[in-house]
């Protein structure tokens, strides 16, 4: 079936000194579909397996990814992955295919994510193709090109630990260190170099899960195949972004007893920590006699996460100075919000232009303010943040400069992927190209995107993502 462009990510071509004219290079249109290949790729699929839901489901991929090779940038060497390109030796029963939906909401959100300054693998181009796809009903067909410096999961090292095949430990033992070499080279002289890796890897997961608690972000899968030994936000699927703020919000319709839930994020990152240790052990003879020293290297994340939590917090709030209670200002803060429901984005980013010069129950304060159901809860609070901001002599004027920098006034919010979904299953694909630039700048506003910053509108409420892709 003739394939067609959906979107070219112009941004991300210019950054890897790519062609800007490729979307008119039909040769390339077949390559990003999976149906040609330029001379020099040898693609293949690597196995992983992994957790799901907290149960090991031993192989599974990766049945839909297909690497096309790597390549330089400036950047750095960066590899090329079509997902949704057909089966492969890992496919299992499954077909190897990804649907338009699923694909178009993989392109937006990895540059969401990208233009938020979160760490993510990025999105090259989208096609699509009248081929059909069968889930719940007949779909068509579009395969997304990733980029990223490698597209290793915890799930590589899960597989190697447990297979049990002849040889195991000693692909274990090379997939450490071809990580180690490429992609962590100063851990290269460590006495032990999984458990330098791992050490790594629990600073970078740490600041991730900061990361994306601060946008409101919920991946929706965090499986520990989906997890990446980067620190990169990986396979968008059933994610979402926090709309009225309720902790326990739950974004993929699949998971139904809320493991993946917003507020559970930081401490599933743990525990898919912990399974990545488990699986490097065979490679850590010092923990055969006392596991304390993986043990205390895992634990870190205890300090670590709430740290970088902390600092994000901060940030959102344009808190300059540090002080022992910015988190609880911050809690405090989230628990008048989760009370009344307010919108989690648009609360942090009014609050850059709160006064706090005047009362909080002053006119100027009311756009933020009438956000809070419980004002008086909204004025209780307010006020010891002006207190706050007025012992470290902040200044209103550059506190919100700094504030619009770091409290975005686009999200991906489902109703807007939805909207780029339904067009784009009629032909237009204007709109997946609308958001995809509107979501590169996200700190700063854009005429004629009103409509984005706002609150979501009521049928939002009843879009259902899942697994299902
Ligand atoms: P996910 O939950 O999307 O991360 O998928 C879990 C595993 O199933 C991954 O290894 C995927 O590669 C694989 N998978 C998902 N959908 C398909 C498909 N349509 N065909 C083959 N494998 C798939
Ligand atoms: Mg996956």
């Amino acid at each position: 079936a003739m394939p067609r462009w959906v979107a070219l990510n112009q941004g991300l071509a210019r950054e890897l000194e790519w062609p800007e004219a490729l979307h008119q290079d039909p040769q390339a249109l077949h390559v990003f579909s999976g149906n040609a290949i330029w001379p020099g790729m040898s693609p293949f699929a690597s196995v992983y397996s992994g957790h799901q839901f907290g149960v090991w489901a031993g192989q599974l991929g990766d049945g839909r990814a297909l690497l096309l090779g790597e390549i330089d940038s400036p950047a750095g060497p960066q590899e090329v992955q079509l997902k949704g390109a057909g089966a492969t030796p890992y496919s299992r029963r499954a077909d190897g295919r990804a649907v338009l939906r699923s694909s178009i909401r993989e392109f937006l959100c990895s540059e969401a994510m990208h233009g938020l300054g979160i760490p993510t693998t990025r999105a090259l181009s989208l096609v699509a193709s009248p081929q059909p796809v069968r889930r719940e009903t007949i779909e068509t067909a579009a395969v997304v090109t990733r980029v990223a410096p490698s597209f290793i999961r915890f799930g590589h090292f899960e597989h190697f630990a447990h297979s049990g095949e002849e040889g195991h430990h000693e692909a274990l033992k090379a997939l450490v260190d071809f990580v180690v070499s490429h992609h962590y080279p100063e851990l290269q002289g460590a006495p032990n170099r999984a458990l330098a890796l791992l050490d790594a890897v629990v600073a970078r997961t740490a600041d991730l899960m900061a990361h994306w608690q601060s946008v409101g972000f919920c991946h929706g899968v965090m499986n520990t195949d989906n997890m990446s030994i980067l620190g990169l936000t990986i396979d968008y699927g059933p994610f979402g972004f926090l709309d009225a703020f309720d902790p326990n919000h739950i974004c993929n319709h699949s998971d139904d007893h809320g493991r993946y839930s917003w507020n559970n994020q930081p401490q599933i990152g743990y525990w898919n920590l912990r399974a990545l240790a488990q699986a490097l052990l065979p490679l850590i003879p010092e923990a055969k006699d006392d596991s304390q020293i993986v043990i205390d290297v895992l634990q870190t994340y205890e300090q670590r996460f709430p740290q970088a939590m902390r600092a994000r917090w901060r940030a959102k709030l344009g808190l300059q100075a540090e002080q022992e209670d910015d988190g609880k200002l911050a809690v405090e803060l989230l628990q008048a919000m989760a009370a009344g429901k307010a919108d989690f984005t648009i609360t942090f980013r009014r609050l850059g232009d709160f006064r706090s010069d005047v009362a909080p129950d002053h006119p100027a304060n009311a756009p933020v303010r009438d956000l809070f159901l419980d004002r008086a809860a909204f004025d209780a609070w307010a006020l010891r943040y002006s207190e706050r901001l007025k012992a470290e002599g902040s200044v209103d004027a550059e506190r919100a400069a700094r504030m619009r920098r770091v409290n975005p006034v686009y999200v991906l919010r489902n109703h807007m992927a939805q909207v780029a979904i339904q067009r784009a299953q009629k032909g237009d694909y204007s709109e997946v190209q609308r958001l995809y630039l509107l979501l590169q700048t996200p700190f700063d506003e854009q005429p004629g995107a009103e409509a984005d910053a706002g609150f979501p509108p009521e049928w939002a409420q009843a879009i259902e993502v899942s697994c299902s892709s």
